[in-house]
């Protein structure tokens, strides 16, 4: 900024040496433009580099919302967690963001009852009725509330009593069930026992059952969560105790299972019991989720055939083996299921020259327990971030585009709060949101990822580079980044794994997900609290602060470049990849792939072309002195914002109609799974297996599908019609 002052003073004094007419004018118009000038506040890149200069105490305000939002245990639906939506109101009333609460009404479920008892052979002993407690241990802070917790369960469990042989069957991967049946082992008629791993669990479920299983037991294994090996476990140690168990949901899609598509307000239409199984996503068997000790006691009574080496797990003394029998489990569950109230928490922050362009900052707020990690270390950053916008906002800055952050509920239960909200909005929102930034989990120890969708990859680059590594004070978090990751930098979308799904996958928004650290032992347990934070996740706070930079830097300059800073060049160059792939799946099959080459290629070119025209309205000396003409500005934005919608199709995924992304989207097999062309892919694993003309010519009508939204995307970027 001073040096473009000092410029315009020097060229103000060499007119008053000449006389003539047009250089008298000139004068005039510099002298009011330099009056505008000196009366406009620092340019944004000022205050963006203000919002991410920290101070001391950032990692002490963050600990404190974090410790707040904590106390007690906070599900979906329960007292408790719209006590915390009250804090997370007035946190951003507190910061002059302008508030409001959203309310639906949603089908949830808790259960009622829930029983596990073993029979086993002579000589292991008598039968164990299973507590299915987590323990408190001695000194426990949070052991007076801890009672509050919701019983472990599976969220959309089907409740029932079942009773059976008990057959093990590793991960519970469609693989898995393949292995036991070149072993000559039937399951059908079985409790199947598997352990947490690679898969959603609501498709382990869904698995066991379309093997023939009658109940399904999912435990946590200490090969696969650490802990228990050297006696040591949470508080000791970072590791999952032995009476610890994965809670969570089983359902496999997004939102209300009731209201599929529309918002859950008070008196919508609801689909019955009978609609929702045909629907596919709710399971039709019940089960337990269970603790390591409880686990490594149900394999001890299973005989017959050694598993597999690779299925071995973390227990030395065990011969893990997969039965069926001799043990013998009887499970019953009941659940509750009730229309509950749930509330988002909305922030706004209006932009000033373009108040209809939406950036959105979303996190979840419901906690299957305490929610230390998932999901309040993502709240307390968003409510650091509402600090720190507060504070720019103090000094003068004003956001061009308006910047909303969301704080959504009943996300655990399978991202309901922020789909019903998605649903309600989506044609605003398909208009308006110009990108969608997620943090779930902002920490659970060190390292920094992200996943994005590729027009967004160069932004997040830029981002990290101008903020210091917590862990490592000498250089930013870009070079750790690039230290750590060889090849694929950034992750994409397609997994349901967090509140982005409705975003992306059911509107195509821009979208972002972002968090240090990863998988972590104590998941979804009683023991993801503070106390487990402040000794392994995150001690000083540190990486909670650089989540904050990072979440809020990105969000400020989607929200304030003139120019939106996408980059279609490299989404052309991701699907260039994913296509490559692709083609080792149909090796020696009829199966062309040029329609999607070349509408990639068009995609590369129209890219191409809309970055030239930006630059070229950029332009430079008078042209950008005397400012551009904003409609046109606007109109080269909206190609940029538009052309993700495009990847978009009517009728969505085959069979999963509210998918509608056709590049981005969840796996059939693994609601955790991140597959491009998931509707190819789809196709592939049907004709893979049944092998007819058919159903390889729906594989060649899926390539078609996706290369047709490729070129409408071409078509948007380009903004001509044919
Ligand atoms: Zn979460």
């Amino acid at each position: 900024m001073p040096f473009l002052e000092e410029n315009l003073l020097e060229e103000r004094k060499s007119p008053t040496s000449k006389t003539s007419k047009t250089t008298y004018l000139l004068f005039i118009s510099i002298s009011i433009s330099l009056l505008l000038f000196t009366a406009s506040p620092p340019p944004k890149s000022t205050y963006h580099s203000l919002y991410v200069s920290v101070s001391e105490s950032e990692n002490v305000t963050v600990s404190h919302h974090l410790l707040i939002l904590t106390r007690r245990p906070h599900v979906a639906g329960s007292p408790a967690n719209a006590d915390a939506a009250s804090y997370v109101l007035s946190t951003l009333t507190s910061h002059s963001l302008r508030t409001h609460i959203s309310s639906y009404h949603v089908a949830l479920n808790y259960p009622l009852s829930r029983s596990l008892t073993l029979t086993r052979a002579h000589p292991l002993g008598p039968t164990i009725t299973f507590s299915l407690d987590q323990e408190i241990y001695a000194g426990d802070p949070y052991a007076d509330v801890a009672r509050e917790a919701v019983p472990t369960f599976h969220a959309y469990a089907r409740s029932g009593s079942v009773a059976g042989n008990v057959a093990y069957v590793n991960y519970g991967r469609v693989e898995d069930y393949a292995t036991l049946k070149g072993m000559g082992v039937n399951v059908s008629g079985t409790v199947v026992l598997v352990r947490y791993g690679k898969i959603y669990r609501g498709d382990i479920v869904r698995n066991a059952y379309e093997a023939g299983a009658v109940g399904v037991v999912v435990y946590t294994d200490t090969k696969d969560y650490g802990g228990g090996v050297d006696g040591k476990w949470f508080p000791e140690d970072r590791w999952m105790p032995p009476s610890g168990v994965q809670v969570g949901s089983l359902y496999i899609g997004a939102g209300d299972p009731t209201t599929p598509g529309w918002a859950s307000t008070s008196a919508c239409e609801r689909m019955d019991d009978e609609e929702i199984e045909r629907g596919g996503g709710i399971p039709l068997i019940p089960s337990l989720p269970v603790s390591s000790a409880d686990g490594e006691a149900i394999m001890e009574a299973i005989g017959g055939h050694v598993a597999p080496d690779d299925w071995q797990g973390g227990a030395e003394s065990i011969d893990y083996r997969v039965g069926p029998g001799p043990g013998f489990l009887n499970l019953t569950y009941n659940g509750n299921q009730t229309i509950t109230t749930i509330q988002n928490v909305f922030g706004v922050i209006e932009g000033v020259e373009e108040p209809d362009r939406y950036v959105l900052l979303g996190n979840h707020r419901d906690a299957w327990t305490f929610g230390a990690v998932d999901p309040n270390s993502g709240t307390a950053t968003l409510l650091e971030v509402a600090r720190r916008l507060e504070k720019l906002q103090k000094r003068g800055w004003k956001p061009r585009r308006t910047i909303i952050l969301c704080n959504w509920d009943a996300e655990e239960y399978g991202l309901i709060g922020s789909t019903e909200w998605v649903e309600e909005n989506r044609e605003m929102l398909a208009s308006r949101v110009v990108a969608y930034l997620n943090v779930d989990c902002a920490v659970s120890g060190a390292g920094f990822h992200v996943s994005s969708t590729p027009q967004l990859d160069k932004l997040l680059k830029q981002a990290t580079q101008q903020v210091q590594d917590p862990d490592n004070s000498s250089q930013t978090v870009y070079e750790s980044w690039i230290q750590s990751n060889d090849s694929q930098m950034v992750g994409r979308l397609g997994g349901g794994g967090s509140d982005f799904a409705s975003f992306i996958q059911h509107v195509g928004v821009p979208a972002v997900d972002m968090f240090y650290g990863g998988e972590y032992a104590v998941y979804h347990s009683l023991y993801d609290d503070f106390v487990w934070m402040q000794k392994f996740g995150d001690p000083m706070f540190h990486r909670h602060v650089a989540v904050a930079s990072i979440w809020g830097l990105v969000a400020l300059k989607l929200a304030d470049d003139e120019f939106l800073p996408f980059d279609y060049v490299s989404y052309a160059s991701e699907l260039q990849r994913s296509t490559k792939e692709l083609e080792n799946e149909i090796l020696g099959k009829p199966i062309s792939l040029s329609p999607l080459y070349k509408s990639i290629e068009q995609l590369n070119k129209a890219a191409t072309k809309i970055n030239d025209q930006r630059k070229a309205l950029e332009g430079n000396g008078w042209a950008s002195m005397w400012g551009k003409d904003p409609l046109k500005v606007r109109e080269l934005n909206d190609r940029l914002m538009m052309a993700e919608r495009a990847f978009t199709d009517r009728d969505g995924l085959f069979g999963r109609p509210w998918y509608k992304h056709l590049i981005y989207g969840p796996s059939n097999h693994n609601d955790y799974g991140s597959k491009s062309f998931p509707g190819v892919d789809d196709a592939i694993e049907k004709a893979k297996s049944s092998n007819t003309t058919e159903s390889w010519k729906s594989v060649q009508h899926e390539v078609w599908r996706v290369s047709r939204a490729v070129t409408h995307a071409s078509l948007v970027l380009n903004g001509k019609f044919t």
